[in-house]
């Protein structure tokens, strides 16, 4: 099991297949997608050595992410494979949605468990100038196709200081017939959204106030569930988890490590540097691989700094997948 100097064991990896995206969400790619350089992401056979090497070493959970994972082609491939890998249970996969009512049955075929969405606002207007694309209802109608199969389904909602009261309580109303877990996440600062950080950070904490008040109940964590404390209510089909990084003590439950799409492994979303494992992803055995990630995980450090503002190499979290 891969075990970091301060007692954290890693059963999770995030795995960036794609830094592309065709959103603007305006605190990740207000611009769009600039290709800044010519460059190819993992392919298959590194993608199936990856997952592998992180297998052996007691990863259960693999998150594919980017950018936008959908707009990979081969990603029903990458799923069916990630599933065959022996001791990987889960296969999640974090997505804009724009996709979900046309592929999301394949996905589900091709072995995918569980499903994260982004949507940062139930309003379709509001929607649209976070994200630059006016899909909601698409989206929305592909989570409720992802449920009917089955797929354990979560949304993930930057928490924005100008939607504030009115983002929560429409989530609060969907929440009671749709039974999804609604992540709220805070604000973080990148390399390039400062100014947006400034003007739009706001904690979660008023939220798990307000949670508790109002008779929801904080649930025990699976093992995989990392950082987020979660919440549930007996009048409500769905759950809340709040994501609070700028809490003391958000790292030490931390389980997951990130590979990028160009085959970086970083040991934290906010480390200085990705580290380059392309070479042995590519050519070397699963058993080099492995001696690299056992070698490398020492160097993991105890917390990030990002109440200090530091946010390492990440400039924006397209390049990493969040
Ligand atoms: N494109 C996919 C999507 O949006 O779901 C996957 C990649 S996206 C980088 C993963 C998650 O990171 C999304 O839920 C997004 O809202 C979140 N995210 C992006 N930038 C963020 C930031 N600065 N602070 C907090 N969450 C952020
Ligand atoms: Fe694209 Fe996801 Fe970033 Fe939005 S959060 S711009 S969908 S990568």
């Amino acid at each position: 099991m891969l075990e970091d100097g301060y007692g954290r064991r890693f059963s999770y990896l995030r795995l960036s297949i794609t830094d592309v995206c065709n959103f603007r969400c305006s605190y990740c790619l207000p611009d769009g997608y600039q290709c800044d350089s010519d460059r190819e992401f993992l392919s298959l056979k590194e993608i199936a050595n990856t997952i592998s090497a992180f297998a052996g070493l007691g990863t259960k959970k693999i998150r594919l992410t980017g950018g936008e994972p959908s707009l990979r082609r081969d990603l029903p491939d990458i799923i069916a494979l990630a599933a065959a890998t022996a001791g990987i249970t889960q296969v999640a996969i974090t997505t804009n949605g724009f996709k979900l009512p046309h592929f999301v049955e394949d996905w589900f075929s091709a072995g995918l468990t569980s499903l994260n969405v982004s949507i940062d606002s139930l309003d379709a207007r509001l929607f649209h100038s976070i994200t630059g694309q006016d899909k909601l209802h698409t989206i929305l109608d592909g989570v409720h196709k992802a449920l009917a199969l089955g797929l354990k389904t979560k949304v993930n909602a930057v928490l924005l200081k100008p939607c504030g009261d009115t983002q929560l309580s429409s989530f609060l109303e969907w929440l009671k017939d749709v039974p999804v877990t609604l992540r709220l996440i805070e604000l973080m600062q990148t390399g390039s959204n400062l100014e947006f950080f400034k003007q739009n950070h706001v904690s979660a904490l008023p939220v798990k106030t307000q949670l508790l008040q109002q008779g929801w109940v904080q649930v025990l964590k699976e093992e995989t569930s990392g950082p987020a404390e979660e919440f549930s209510h007996p009048d409500y089909a769905g759950r809340i988890g709040l994501i609070m990084p700028y809490n003391p003590g958000f790292c030490t439950s931390c389980n997951r490590l990130r590979i990028s799409a160009l085959g970086k492994l970083h040991l934290c979303l906010f480390a200085e540097q990705g580290i380059d494992l392309r070479p042995v992803l590519s050519s070397g055995t699963i058993e080099e691989i492995q001696q690299q990630l056992v070698d490398l995980i020492t160097q993991k450090k105890i917390s990030h700094q990002l109440v200090s503002g530091l946010t390492g190499a990440t400039q924006q979290f397209s390049m990493l997948g969040g």
